[in-house]
């Protein structure tokens, strides 16, 4: 069956995720849950779409050690539901290819171009890895930080785990030493 590559949008101020270096900087990097983040979703978004979300969410935090938090109920994080591309229209010059887009402490999830949960929920985990300051990764299979969903491995569809290089990126960008 043919299946379209579909990009992800990323306009988000890049703080990159290079490569291995001493990254540990006890004033920067943050305990378990020092400092939740207070998201919101879209009341558009339903149960199975929450749900969802939530399992995403919980893939950060068990990922980084808890040093990612989510907590319900603020806009440090708001997601919406968009039901087409074209509505990123005005946020996002390259709209029709893309399926997602995370800015600020926003993420827009154009909900109708997405059919299976798995990819559903590599795609939340893809834009929260952005929201947390994360940039494209394409040195490995195994990230969900590729820029084309389709090269997701399919594996981290099925079994929703942070990948150690994920992993270590969030350390970089958090100044952590990455011992998770
Ligand atoms: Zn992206």
């Amino acid at each position: 069956m043919f299946r379209h590559i579909l990009a992800i949008a990323c306009l988000f101020g890049s703080l990159g995720a290079g490569t291995g270096e001493t990254v540990y900087d006890p004033g920067a990097c943050e305990g378990r849950c020092e400092h939740p983040i207070a998201y919101t979703l879209d009341p558009q978004f339903n149960a199975d779409e929450r749900r969802v979300i939530g399992e995403a969410m919980r893939v950060w935090e068990r990922g980084s050690g808890a040093r990612v938090c989510f907590a319900p109920g603020g806009d440090d994080l708001v997601i919406e539901k968009l039901d087409r591309s074209e509505q990123l229209r005005a946020f996002d010059p390259d709209w029709p290819q893309h399926v997602a887009l995370t800015r600020g402490g926003r993420i827009w999830i154009v909900a109708a171009r997405i059919d299976d949960e798995g990819e559903y929920r590599g795609l939340i985990v893809h834009e929260l890895g952005h929201y947390l300051g994360i940039g494209h990764i394409e040195d490995t299979a195994q990230t969900y930080m590729h820029s084309t969903i389709n090269d997701t491995p399919v594996d981290l569809w099925k079994h929703a785990r942070l990948p150690p290089r994920d992993g270590r990126a969030f350390c970089e960008v958090r100044r952590c030493t990455c011992a998770l």
